[in-house]
């Protein structure tokens, strides 16, 4: 028997759900509310790593492409004092794939492949037991009924509501990032800064951090502790134009100001700036179980950005998706649900409080925390 299944959101757990569903002939409806795959930036790049990202691509039958596409040099790791002292310089071995990084348009790019997505189509609600099944609003008007609904709308889930009422909070922390293009042309000393890698420096409640892309593109994160409405009044209670690319830059160089000249450079030859307050779910957000609806990655467990939502969210997609294959009857899908919930909840409930604690360090009043806890997770 054929269940009818909808997933919600194309991102990186909704395609792995989907792209293993269909390795294994099983259809499956993608609903994206983006309008096409390019319809916004990708964002930076991700490190999968070899016991969940990797696994998941091994599982969707796409680890062979994702090695070929990935980039182990950019596991390499430097960070720097303040004043532009190298503290720490790390390079992996040669064959080290623990956790190469791919950019995120390839990765987004491989998992799509002849995927039928159903682009444009924003879910705004969705109601669990109906006499028909689960039934889907859309933003159009438009409603669908199916018998199992996977929420995979990232952080802000409008399928979350079907099963808990948990929204997320503001960690204290807020990230502003900007990019460069063309470094190795346009900015050839902040290439040689960066690396192949990433590059770190934390000072006291903030820090900036530096990701070389493919392409000669480089994201640069710069995360500092601030109430949430701390834009409203900035300079002499002045409030800053967030839109304002100019008037950004400004802010945060006079929020550094002090640190490493070349360092500030990445601020100075940023171009656009994205402002993007840090929120998280509850640690071990849980639920109880609603048949017929469930959630994977961000919707289910939005955690810090420490590298481990996205490798969390494929590793649950492709899981599911194999509980799902594996379960002949009606009765069967709702229990191999229910038993992929309590796996899932264990796993990121443990990811949650790691990831949860680091963000701690890494913004932290006291800059030698951030380098304690690198020292603990580096391989060497
Ligand atoms: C700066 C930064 C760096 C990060 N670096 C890493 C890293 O190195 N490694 C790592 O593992 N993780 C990283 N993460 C975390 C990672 O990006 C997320 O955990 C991951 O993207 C979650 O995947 P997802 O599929 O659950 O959600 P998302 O990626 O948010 O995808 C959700 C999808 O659902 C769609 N959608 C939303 N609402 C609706 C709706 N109502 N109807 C239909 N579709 C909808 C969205 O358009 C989107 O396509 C980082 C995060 C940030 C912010």
């Amino acid at each position: 028997m054929r269940h009818r299944i909808a997933v919600i959101g194309g991102g990186p757990a909704g395609l792995t759900f989907a792209r293993v569903l269909h390795r294994h002939d099983h259809p499956v409806t993608v609903l994206e509310r983006d309008p096409a795959p390019d319809a916004r930036p990708p964002g930076g790049m991700l490190d999968l790593h070899e016991g969940l990202g990797q696994l998941a691509m091994s599982k969707a039958g796409l680890l062979a492409e994702f090695q070929a596409l990935s980039r182990p040099e950019g596991q390499a790791m430097r960070i720097l004092d303040t004043d532009g002292t190298v503290l720490r310089d790390w390079q992996p071995r040669p064959g080290d794939l623990a956790n190469p990084e791919i950019d995120r348009g390839q990765l987004r790019d491989l998992l799509l492949g002849s995927l039928d997505v159903q682009w444009g189509r924003g879910v705004t609600e969705v109601v669990p037991q109906t006499r028909d099944g689960v039934l889907v609003h859309f933003a159009d008007g438009r409603q669908e009924t199916f018998d199992l609904v996977v929420g995979a709308d990232g952080a802000w889930s409008r399928v979350r509501p079907a099963v808990s009422s948990a929204t997320p909070h503001y960690t204290g922390i807020t990230s502003v990032e900007t990019s460069l293009d063309d470094v190795d042309t346009r900015h050839p000393d902040l290439a040689r800064l960066v690396g192949d890698g990433s590059m770190a420096v934390y000072g006291v409640n903030r820090s900036l951090v530096a990701q070389r892309n493919s392409g000669g593109h480089v994201k640069v994160y710069a995360r500092f502790r601030a109430p949430l409405d701390w834009h409203t009044n900035v300079d002499r209670h002045m409030s800053l134009d967030l839109a304002d690319v100019e008037a950004v830059r400004s802010s945060l160089l006079a929020m550094f100001d002090g640190w490493a000249a070349p360092v500030l450079d990445l601020l100075r030859h940023g171009t656009a700036f994205v402002h993007r307050p840090l929120y998280v779910l509850p640690v071990s957000h849980t639920w109880a179980h609603v048949p017929g609806v469930t959630l994977l990655g961000d919707a289910a467990h939005l955690m810090p950005p420490l590298g481990a939502g996205a490798n969390l969210a494929m590793l649950e997609g492709a899981e599911l998706a194999e509980s799902v294959v594996a379960a002949p009857g009606p009765g069967d899908l709702d229990e191999a649900v229910r038993a992929f919930e309590e796996q899932m909840w264990a796993r990121a409930g443990r990811w949650a409080e790691i990831t949860t604690a680091g963000l701690e360090r890494l913004v932290s009043p006291d800059p030698t925390e951030a380098i304690a806890r690198w020292d603990q997770v580096q391989p060497s």
